[in-house]
C-alpha cells in the first residue's frame, strides 16, 4: 500500500520540480546563473512600491565592464564569456543575499539595493568596483585586466523605475567619461 502510495507520487512530484526549474531559468542569466533582465523588471517595480511603503530608502546600481570590446577582439569570445562569469562571481561576493543582481544587457550588470541610502550604495559601489579589479582572471593562463564602471541612483519622490534607471545610467555615462574604474552619483 505504501510502496504504491510512494510510486504515484513520484510523477506529480517530479514534473513539480521540472516547472519549479522551469520558471527559474526563465528569470535567470545561463552564462552567468544571475538574475536576468526580465527579473530585474518585474523586482525594481515591487522594490519601489515596498520602499514607498515602508519608507525605506532604494538604490540602483549599473555596471559595465571597461572596454570589453576590445578583451573580446584581442581573446575572443569564449574568454569574453569567461570574463563575464568572473565579473558576475565577484559583484556576487560583494553584495548581501538580500541584493538583486542582474545581467541587464550584454556586459551590464545591475544591483537593485534593498533599504540602502547614498552612503551605503556609495560604499558598496567602491567595495565591489575594487573586487573586480584586484580579482584575477586568467582563463587561458594569460592574465587580463578586468575593471568595471558603476552609476549609482537613489529613489526620490518624483522616479519611477524607467526615471530611477536613467539616473543610475546617466551616472555610469558619467563614470565613463572621467577615465572608468570608478564610480559616479
Ligand atoms: P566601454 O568601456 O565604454 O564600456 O567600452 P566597451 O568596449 O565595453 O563597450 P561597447 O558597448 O563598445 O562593447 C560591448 C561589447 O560587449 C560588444 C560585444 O563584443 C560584447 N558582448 C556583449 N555581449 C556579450 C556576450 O554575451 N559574450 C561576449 N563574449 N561578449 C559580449
Ligand atoms: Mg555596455
Ligand atoms: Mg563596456
Amino acid at each position: 500500500e505504501l510502496e504504491y502510495l510512494l510510486c504515484s507520487l513520484v510523477y506529480p512530484l517530479a514534473n513539480a520540480i521540472m516547472y519549479k526549474d522551469a520558471v527559474e531559468s526563465a528569470l535567470k542569466d545561463p552564462l552567468t546563473g544571475v538574475y536576468n533582465r526580465a527579473a530585474m523588471d518585474v523586482a525594481i517595480k515591487r522594490e519601489i512600491q515596498l520602499a514607498r511603503r515602508y519608507a525605506k530608502p532604494l538604490a540602483l546600481i549599473v555596471m559595465d565592464i571597461d572596454d570589453f570590446k576590445s578583451i573580446n577582439d584581442t581573446y575572443g569570445h569564449t574568454v569574453g564569456d569567461c570574463v563575464l562569469q568572473q565579473v558576475a562571481t565577484s559583484i556576487e561576493g560583494g553584495i548581501r543575499g538580500t541584493d538583486l543582481l542582474s545581467r541587464y544587457g550584454g556586459e551590464e550588470f545591475t544591483g537593485l539595493l534593498t533599504n540602502t541610502e547614498e552612503k551605503g550604495a556609495l560604499l558598496l559601489a567602491e567595495r565591489i568596483r575594487s573586487g573586480v579589479e584586484i580579482a584575477t582572471c586568467a582563463p587561458n593562463g594569460t592574465p587580463i585586466n578586468v575593471t568595471i564602471s558603476l552609476g549609482i541612483s537613489c529613489l526620490r519622490d518624483v522616479d519611477d523605475e524607467k526615471r530611477l534607471f536613467d539616473k543610475a545610467d546617466k551616472a555610469l555615462y558619467q563614470a565613463k567619461l572621467e577615465g572608468k574604474n570608478c564610480t559616479r552619483l
